[in-house]
């Protein structure tokens, strides 16, 4: 896709959503925002997180990052994006939910299976993968290396859930957990047929999303 798509595609977007939702810009521009949630997902350009939570702009408070990964919390001079994300939309923007959302053929999560250089042009990548080291190794322990694809669904999950584990590291967001005040949970999107599945942490497995009820909370 050229860039000369994308200046197409902006004009078709003029055109159509951008009168559509004309009144909804209007207000959003003078009222600001109020997303009641934190979405932190993967970049990768097949999860797009407004369309399969099927919401408007305003509504979501968006990370996304090579393998949805949430550093844990420190206090040093090391800097995150993501980070300063949890901070904000915790702490400004009081947004009541957290989701962590994986998804099915992660590149990121395939990557913990491969050499990687040590290059210049790989070092972040690297090292920002070790957050995820973990998933690896009990996706390892688990179902071994026989079935790449059994493998790879395994190291996606586990990730989510060691990136929910991450966020709980974060004093704010323990403390608004605990005090009810905040809801965190882990997602699975599936990029071949736009399912979506929960981590339950008491069962400690996914669901599909659709039968989620508030008063599992
Ligand atoms: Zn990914």
């Amino acid at each position: 896709m050229g860039v000369q798509t994308l200046v197409s595609a902006h004009k078709k977007f003029k055109e159509t959503h951008a009168k559509e939702y004309a009144e909804h810009f209007k207000k959003l521009a003078e009222e600001g925002q109020s997303p009641k949630t934190l979405f932190i997902s993967c970049s990768d350009s097949r999860v797009v997180p407004s369309l399969i939570t099927h919401t408007k702009p305003g509504e979501l408070f968006i990370d996304r990052n090579i393998g949805n990964i949430v550093p844990p919390f420190r206090e040093d001079t090391e800097c995150s994006a993501v980070s300063a994300s949890i901070e904000y939309a915790v702490n400004t923007l009081e947004v009541e939910n957290i989701i962590v959302c994986g998804h099915t053929d992660c590149g990121a999560c395939q990557a913990l299976y491969k050499d990687m250089p040590a290059s210049r042009d790989t070092v972040h990548i690297g090292r920002w993968l070790n957050f995820a080291r973990n998933a690896r190794d009990q996706a390892l322990a688990m179902v071994g290396k026989q079935n790449k694809k059994t493998l790879y669904t395994a190291t996606e999950r586990f990730n989510i859930i060691e990136q929910l584990k991450n966020l709980m590291s974060y004093p704010t967001v323990k403390a608004n957990v605990l005090e009810g005040k905040l809801f965190i949970q882990g997602w699975y999107y599936h990029i071949e047929n736009g399912d979506l599945e929960y981590f339950d942490p008491i069962e400690h497995r996914f669901k599909l999303l659709e039968e989620f009820t508030e008063n599992q909370k």
